[in-house]
């Protein structure tokens, strides 16, 4: 969930308090992350969400991550290198208003934008976006994979096969879910794993998962693949740790080492 640091319209403490009423068990921050021009996270503020966060522990246990953004077409993402080690959990997911490199704005943004516009991408885009997205999964510790095919499209199968292989959960949203669910079926029996996110941006979406079940009803799924039905996020991690599954991606790959014209600016 995404609370006032970044677009959302509540403190931390007003979404902990309603989580906490809603029975929810745990729960996880991901503001926006640093390279959204438009209220994302600054890190000036850091250390203040931080607190925040600490002190949210006393009610109920509580996440802090970021929804981190794509960054270059290398597949670097915005998160400054040394506040990787703070985050409990690493959300990416494509999102428009971000600073881009140069490349990843003429190759990625400015053409997804006009497609979108149109109402129709090519192949050839799709392709490319597909690409992109698999490179920052494989090379950054991503723990759920947000949204996909959302604002740019993807080859949803394929991103999906790299989310299984690296042990990456894929988001339900619980705002649009931007595949259909003959896709969510065939990831399902492809062995991927979900997770039920609520993308709430303001208290009173705290905990609604309405348009998930919704969607659900039309799919023939394994209820295992969906890892928040019976268990939380941190009782997930711990079992892929104590079960050595060496394919899981269980600690932070290192920072892809190429400073990019992005690092420079923030
Ligand atoms: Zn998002």
């Amino acid at each position: 969930m995404h609370t006032s640091y970044s677009d959302g319209k509540g403190s931390v403490m007003d979404m902990v308090r309603v989580a906490q009423e809603r029975g929810l068990k745990e729960i996880a921050i991901t503001d926006h992350s640093f390279g959204k021009i438009t209220k994302g996270l600054r890190k000036r503020y850091w250390q203040e969400l931080k607190a925040d966060i600490i002190k949210a522990r006393e009610i109920m246990p509580v996440l802090l991550g970021v929804e981190a953004n794509l960054a270059t077409t290398n597949g670097q993402i915005d998160i400054h290198d040394d506040l990787r080690s703070d985050l409990d959990i690493v959300l990416f997911g494509v999102h428009v208003m971000v600073t881009f490199s140069f490349r990843a704005m003429v190759t990625f943004c400015l053409p997804n934008l006009f497609f979108r516009v149109l109402g129709w991408t090519p192949k050839s885009q799709i392709r490319r976006n597909t690409r992109i997205v698999k490179r920052v999964l494989e090379n950054n510790h991503i723990d759920i994979y947000t949204h996909p095919s959302r604002y740019f499209k993807v080859d949803v199968l394929e991103v999906a096969s790299i989310c299984k292989e690296r042990g990456i959960l894929i988001e339900l949203n619980s705002k649009k879910i931007s595949f259909r669910p003959v896709d969510f079926e065939r990831m399902s029996q492809m062995g991927c794993s979900f997770i039920i996110g609520s993308d709430a941006h303001s208290p009173r979406n705290v905990g609604d998962f309405t348009r998930v079940q919704e969607f659900l009803k039309n799919c023939d799924y394994d209820k295992s693949c969906i890892i928040n039905l019976n268990k939380t996020f941190t009782e997930y991690k711990n079992e892929q740790l104590s079960g050595g599954n060496q394919n899981r991606n269980t600690e932070f790959a290192k920072p892809i080492k190429r400073r990019s014209f992005w690092n420079r600016w923030f």
